[in-house]
């Protein structure tokens, strides 16, 4: 064969797959807002304010009070494959919501972004910027002991992607979702969104005196009319447990995105949990018709693969038929006792 005619076979550069990368990991502004949200939740913060302007597509800006970060700490963060929470490469045992390393390099390759950190109990504060891909050398910065990143002007380097974004008010809704999604999850951390000009969504931290922590936080998003008409949901087996809580049938919406799912503190949008959940209601709605809930799967880490998916939204189950049996199950059992309640009621 004619070697010369044969097409070169070359690596890419390092931009170039943090480029393509990108496209995966960042989605859109609100899967950029997940990720920086994420990074503060697992930074231990205490208090969470994301600002989003043109809803995301000109300006994120994600501040938090957690652990932050020194100075030599920063050219890693934003490095591709640089991550603080990967123990020994164990990729069964994970506990923070982040572990792939990807987030900071994969926004900095399509945006302009800065990194602004002060370790608790530092005194001095660090900026990092990278734009298109280019990392500066960190400059002394001024700000409180935590992080505050900031990511303008979202996929100029990739006009491709700038093309597929939708409206302001789209991408506002999708993350005020995330937000929202995450705020379940975390009753302890007090979350704000705000357009830059007022505030559109707040979650206040729990106090502790409340009796059920979950539910207050479930209450403040879902609104009080949830909370009147949800049945607390506790089920364990072989090892998982589930709780939360599910509407009453009568309580039911038009479509299926007030479907709340969790494992093991994760936010996730999964066909299989969403089917369980389905077959668990059939008996008791119309087929247009779709309860609201929130439920939170605990299952041993080695159970659940949540490396599936890069956005790691979707999870996969060692052994799925359980997880869909204790969900089904769970739920039609309080269907039930609620059915039963109410006829008591009525003939007593
Ligand atoms: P991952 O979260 O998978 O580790 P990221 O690219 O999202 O990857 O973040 C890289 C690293 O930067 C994290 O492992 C963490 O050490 C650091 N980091 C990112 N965001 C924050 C933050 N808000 N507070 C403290 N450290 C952070
Ligand atoms: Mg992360």
């Amino acid at each position: 064969a004619n070697i010369a005619a044969l097409p070169d076979i070359r690596r890419l550069d390092e931009r170039t797959v943090n480029r393509i990368a990108a496209g995966e990991v960042v989605e859109r502004p609100a899967s950029a807002v997940k990720e920086l949200v994420e990074n503060s939740i697992d930074a231990g913060a205490g208090r969470i304010d994301v600002v989003l302007e043109d809803g995301g597509r000109t300006l994120i800006q994600v501040t938090d009070d957690g652990c932050g970060m020194v100075r030599e700490q920063l050219p890693l963060a934003v490095e591709r494959h640089a991550t603080s929470k990967l123990k020994n490469g164990d990729l069964v045992h994970i506990e923070a919501l982040g572990f792939r390393g990807e987030a900071l390099a994969s926004i900095g390759a399509v945006a302009r972004m800065n990194v602004t950190s002060r370790a608790q109990g530092s005194d001095a504060a660090w900026s990092i910027r990278v734009e298109g891909g280019q990392v500066d050398a960190p400059a002394p910065a001024a700000l409180g002991a935590g992080t505050c990143i900031d990511v303008r002007d979202l996929f100029y380097a990739t006009p491709a992607r700038l093309k597929f974004m939708k409206t302001a008010r789209t991408e506002y809704a999708q993350a005020t979702d995330v937000l929202r999604r995450l705020a379940m999850a975390h009753p302890d951390t007090a979350f704000t969104l705000s357009d830059g000009r007022r505030v559109t969504f707040r979650a206040e931290p729990v106090a502790n005196l409340v009796g059920n922590a979950r539910l207050e936080r479930l209450a403040a998003i879902l609104g009080r009319e949830f909370r009147d008409n949800a049945l607390e949901i506790l089920a364990e087996r072989e090892g998982l447990r589930l709780e939360g809580f599910a509407g009453l049938p009568t309580y039911s919406r038009g479509n299926a995105q007030h479907q709340y799912l969790f494992v093991n503190g994760r936010p996730v949008k999964d066909r299989l949990l969403a089917g369980a959940v389905r077959g668990a209601y059939q008996d008791y709605l119309a087929r247009d018709r779709h309860p609201v809930l929130a439920l939170f799967l605990e299952v041993p880490a080695d159970f659940v693969d949540v490396n599936v998916h890069p956005a790691k939204a979707e999870v996969r189950f060692r052994d799925a038929g359980l997880v869909r049996g204790l969900i089904v199950s769970a739920l039609r059992h309080a269907l039930a006792e609620a059915g039963h309640r109410a006829a008591t009621t009525v003939a007593g």
